[in-house]
């Protein structure tokens, strides 16, 4: 038998969005507020669009300070991996962004060697794949090259297998965060992972 509309609403877990912008005062009072009302999770809004980073850590660690550990937190619009790295590092646990569809739709690749913009000249002749340490179905099938020659010639496949590969990219790097997590050594990995990113625009 179907499950009935107010059924299927208790089955999800609905968020409080914590607003506040930049400033210290306003992000604790609406934190404390939000967290009155005793949602299942926080989203943290109002970030992640522009500011400098250094104010984005503030306003997460004030948030990430007031909401209790069993909660979840969720960063929203938080898509460059160096910035994924350094919010799971502050407390967040859920992201959300476009940045791997949207860019791959435009030719840039995420790759564990950091930025590939695909329609440089210098990968003209390339036979390596888009990422040499990805096993995705773009990198086991296509050389940089092809991929070129497909944004070259306006073929729509061109984006959807830069595309496929940056969503297995960003798969693979939540599996390790929470593989080491589990295994204690987040801070080694993020450190190691981290070195060669290099995504963020400016
Ligand atoms: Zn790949």
């Amino acid at each position: 038998m179907g499950k009935t509309e107010s059924q299927r609403k208790k089955k999800v877990p609905l968020f409080g969005i914590i607003q506040g912008a930049t400033y210290k005062e306003l992000r604790r009072e609406c934190t404390q507020r939000i967290l009155d009302l005793k949602f299942a999770g926080y989203g943290l809004g109002g970030l992640m669009i522009g500011e400098p980073s250094l104010l984005t850590n503030e306003m997460v660690q004030i948030c990430t300070g007031l909401i209790p550990k069993n909660k979840m937190r969720y960063l929203m619009g938080c898509g460059y991996p160096e910035d994924i790295l350094e919010s799971v590092e502050q407390g967040i646990d859920l992201f959300d962004c476009v940045l791997p569809t949207r860019n791959g739709r435009t030719g840039m690749a995420f790759t564990s060697q950091g930025k590939v913009v695909i329609k440089a000249g210098k990968y003209a002749e390339e036979d390596a794949p888009l990422d040499k340490n990805c096993h995705c179905y773009t990198c086991r099938n296509f050389s940089r090259a092809y991929i070129r020659h497909l944004f070259n010639t306006g073929e729509i496949l061109a984006g959807r297998l830069v595309s496929y590969h940056n969503i297995h990219f960003y798969m693979e790097l939540m599996t390790g965060i929470r593989k080491s997590i589990d295994q204690g050594n987040f801070l080694q990995f993020k450190k190691k992972t981290g070195k060669n990113f290099d995504f963020r625009e400016g």
